[in-house]
Formats: C-alpha cells, sequence, structure tokens
C-alpha cells in the first residue's frame, strides 16, 4: 500500500513528463558495472522504497513547486526568477538540494549524484535541455538524487549478501 505523498510525488513527476521507469533505468546506468543482472524491475523497487521516505518526498515537492512557480511566473524575486528560467550555472541551489538528499544515504549516493550530475544519462539529459519557456532547474537534480540514493540501496544489499 503506497501512502498519499508517494502518490503525489508520481504525480508531480508524471506531470513533469518524468516516468518511474526512466529513474529506474539512471539507477541501472550507475549500477550495471556492479552488476550486470541488474534488472528494471528490480530498480523500480529501490526506486519506490527511496519514494516512500518523507525526506525525499517533501524535497521533491518543494523542488518541483519551485520550477512550476517559476515557469508560471509566480516568484517575487526577479533575480531568482531569471536565474532559474536560464537555469544558471552559478545558481547551485538545485545541486544543493539534490545533495541535501542523497546525504541521507551515504557516500554512495553522493558520490553517485556527482557522478550523475556531470554526465546526465538519460532523461536527466532530456530534462538538462527544456523547451523555451519550461523550467526545469530543480528537476533534474531531484530525479538525480533520487536514482544515486536508489544504487546506494543496491550497493548495500549486495554488500549483505
Ligand atoms: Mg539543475
Amino acid at each position: 500500500m503506497r501512502s498519499e505523498r508517494y502518490r503525489e510525488c508520481v504525480a508531480l513527476l508524471e506531470e513533469r513528463q518524468v516516468s518511474l521507469e526512466s529513474i529506474a533505468d539512471c539507477v541501472i546506468f550507475l549500477h550495471k558495472r556492479y552488476d550486470d543482472d541488474i534488472t528494471q524491475k528490480r530498480c523500480l523497487e529501490v526506486v519506490d522504497a527511496v519514494l516512500e521516505d518523507p525526506d525525499i518526498q517533501n524535497a521533491l515537492i518543494v523542488s518541483l513547486e519551485l520550477d512550476i512557480l517559476a515557469e508560471e511566473g509566480n516568484l517575487r524575486s526577479e533575480a531568482i526568477k531569471e536565474a532559474m528560467m536560464k537555469d544558471e550555472g552559478l545558481f547551485g541551489v538545485d545541486e544543493l538540494m539534490g545533495l541535501g538528499m542523497a546525504f541521507n544515504y551515504g557516500p554512495i549516493a553522493i558520490t553517485s549524484f556527482g557522478y550523475i550530475d556531470k554526465v546526465k544519462p538519460g532523461i536527466i539529459g532530456i530534462l538538462n535541455d527544456p523547451k523555451e519557456g519550461t523550467c526545469n532547474t530543480f528537476i533534474d537534480d531531484v530525479v538525480g538524487a533520487i536514482a544515486a540514493c536508489a544504487s546506494s540501496l543496491l550497493a548495500h544489499e549486495r554488500r549483505h549478501h
């Protein structure tokens, strides 16, 4: 049984054109070098586990709300609105949000987040290149962090086997 907050997160992601499968594919990207037999099904399970974490849920909802507020012109600060609409490299609060999410999942999640943020596989690359008028400043980091946290869960599971 999924929590209401989980369903809110999934609906928000879908509204922003991000499927759970596309996040699971990022987990495969991170984990396949350690386990050739990793499946999308198993990755979906760990993505779900991360999305049931209240800290992750809160960070996700706040982040996506900020993207939507910027996009709809509802941020009061012109400077921040501009920085978010242009996804300025020096803005950095979005990366901090992703790092904050990864921190609870330990060093594997933190380093994986940095790696995925640089390489931008799959959905992260797509999010990073939005069409005019769309603000994806926070969501690419949130999706990268969820994948990084999920890959950390897989790595620890392997260690215990
Ligand atoms: Mg970003």
